[in-house]
């Protein structure tokens, strides 16, 4: 039997540390809302079924864009809860996919995801028993910080690499981690409470998250480079 692959992208988070009114996945972001780019991403794939966007109940945003381009291979859901993970265990819910399925979670606020990156994704994880993500191995210096905002010490970053998304698990373990460990700023943190050691493949910092106002320029800059083929 073939794998069936889709993708779910929680977007019902405000982005208090952009500092601004609109909901960071509708800032505009080289002539598009944020979300868009990573949408476009996901719906290109041809190994994509279908990409489930997760919104908070009352958004007024979606609606406000022309979304026709994806066809029905878009499928929005408002049941977005009052953390990232609680939306995206509503979001698996309610897409009522089979426990087989293969889900890529990806944050809305990571537009510059490029299609090399997800194909590798596919590719790493396609076989494995537990399923993974995106990583970089950690390239500076880590410093731990008193209350001071002094060195208290100096971390060692052997070994130690930062989360990025998608992050591909099958969908029954993936609610059920979801569910058996609710507040987790990851999917791979809850998979790992289960016991199951999810695969860190290889990304690049261009698929960094947008977190403050200044990450704007830089994402814009790299989209505008082609940064997606
Ligand atoms: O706020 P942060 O950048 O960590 O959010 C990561 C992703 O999770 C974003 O795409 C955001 O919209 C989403 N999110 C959500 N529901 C929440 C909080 C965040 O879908 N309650």
């Amino acid at each position: 039997m073939k794998d069936l692959f889709y993708a779910l992208v929680p977007a019902a988070g405000f982005g208090a540390r952009m500092g601004h009114v609109v909901p960071k996945q509708y800032m505009n972001l080289a002539g598009q809302p944020m979300i868009y780019h990573a949408i476009a991403t996901l719906c290109n794939n041809p190994e994509i079924s279908t990409v489930f966007v997760v919104l908070a109940p009352d958004d007024e945003g979606w609606r406000t864009f022309d979304w026709t381009e994806f066809d029905e291979k878009l499928q929005p859901l408002f049941c977005g809860g009052e953390t990232r993970a609680e939306s995206v265990l509503n979001g698996l819910l309610a897409s009522e996919l089979e426990l087989d399925d293969w889900v890529l979670v990806h944050d809305a606020a990571r537009p510059c995801l490029s299609a090399g990156q997800l194909s590798h994704l596919l590719e790493e994880l396609r076989n494995d028993a537990v399923g993974g993500l995106l990583a970089v191995p950690v390239a500076d210096t880590l410093k731990r910080a008193d209350a001071m905002q002094r060195i208290a010490h100096t971390e060692s970053r052997a070994g130690l690499w930062q989360a990025q998304t998608p992050q591909m698990f099958r969908a029954g373990l993936l609610i059920k981690a979801l569910e058996n460990t609710p507040g987790v700023t990851d999917e791979a943190s809850a998979v790992e409470a289960l016991g199951f050691f999810p695969k860190l493949v290889s990304s690049d910092s261009s698929n960094f998250k947008v977190t403050y106002p200044q990450d704007i320029q830089l994402a814009e800059l790299l989209l505008q480079q082609g940064n997606r083929s």
